[in-house]
């Protein structure tokens, strides 16, 4: 059981506050061993998604499988998940040590037993040094791991994280970000991890789950829904598409995938309204029919070979394979 790799399944998940629907039926299988974000704005649901599935929160409706058991009525420590949480909630009068040995000692695991597999956990996260200090001896980032240590120690099949690098300087967020994504390819379970930012999910997740307003707008592997946006929420979400009503219908399209022509030659007629110097590229506004305005990111060097001005008249032009027709 220990090693069995489990699926992890929501059906019809639905989570209610009085006449507030915070999850409204949702249906997803994660496949073991996955890195998934589950993104989207503040208020669309995640948290609540996350804290039925740890057990925090009472299912309303539905249920959750974890390897095809209904676990979503069982306490928290029977269900083979284990919660990080946004606040790493590290007890203050406890050493780090025992922090991390805590759930053992609720088992009733023997002092010298829990010290040992605390050890191993410590290791794991690169504290071992640290087992003898008080949680406000520790900077954000030695905490995190604490608290990762602590959530791990039982062995739990899936991790829940709820947004856990938010409290962290950028640098550091960056830095616990590969640490985080290292750990999860080393232990082979399931990170589900809670973000509202997209550049994270991108960066950590094989798996992006969109949630907006209650329900899941699409899920996928992070390439996947960033090239192939279903809906405009997801297009503007994901960010770096543009989102342009043609005759035809509405369509994304990367803005790197908008390249810019003389006057006449393009698919569409434009004039530059705006001209932003990005380093690695030149973010070139313009607009279109219909008074829609298209951002066309352009590789710095191709830019400065004919660099435009804003009132400029120019064609923009793609390939008709880049042009993603979005549901309405
Ligand atoms: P997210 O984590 O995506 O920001 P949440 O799951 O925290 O979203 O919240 C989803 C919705 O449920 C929001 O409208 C929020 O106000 C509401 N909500 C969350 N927790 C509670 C609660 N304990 N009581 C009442 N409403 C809640
Ligand atoms: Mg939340």
């Amino acid at each position: 059981m220990e090693n069995a790799k489990l699926d992890l399944e929501l059906v019809s998940l639905t989570k209610r506050y009085g006449t507030t629907v915070a999850v409204d039926a949702i249906n997803h299988r994660f496949k073991p061993g996955t890195y998934a974000c589950l993104l989207g704005p503040s208020g669309c649901g995640k948290s609540s998604t996350l804290r039925m599935i740890a057990g925090h929160e009472a299912v309303s409706d539905g249920s959750i499988l974890l390897g095809g058991r209904d676990i979503s009525a069982l306490p928290p420590a029977k269900r083979g998940t284990a919660m990080m949480f946004q606040s790493y909630a590290l007890f203050p009068h406890l050493s780090v040590t025992d922090n991390v040995a805590f759930s053992l000692k609720m088992k009733g695991v023997s002092s010298a037993e829990r010290t040992a597999k605390a050890g191993e956990m410590l290791e794991l996260v690169d504290m071992t040094a640290f087992g003898d200090r008080m949680p406000d001896q520790l900077s954000g980032g030695q905490q995190q791991r604490v608290a990762l240590a602590r959530a791990l120690i039982t062995r739990p099949q899936v991790l829940l994280l709820d947004e856990p690098l938010s409290a962290l300087d950028p640098f550091l967020r960056i830095r616990m970000r590969s640490e985080l994504k290292k750990l999860q390819r080393e232990l082979g379970i399931t990170f589900l991890h809670v973000t509202h930012g997209q550049d994270e999910a991108l960066a950590l997740a094989d798996e992006i789950v969109v949630m907006n307003n209650a329900v899941i707008e699409q899920a996928g592997p992070a390439r996947e829904v960033y090239n192939a946006p279903k809906t405009e929420f997801v297009a503007r979400f994901m960010g770096g598409h543009n989102v342009v009503g043609l005759p035809e219908g509405t369509f994304a399209i990367r803005s790197d995938a908008v390249q810019v022509t003389g006057p006449g030659t393009g698919l569409v007629e434009a004039s530059v309204t705006g001209i932003e110097y990005q380093g690695t590229h030149v973010s070139l506004n313009a607009r279109i029919m219909g008074d829609q305005e298209l951002v066309a990111q352009v590789p710095e060097a191709i830019f400065f070979n004919n660099p435009r001005q804003p009132g400029d008249r120019i064609g923009l032009t793609w390939e008709t394979g880049q042009l993603h027709p979005l549901k309405a």
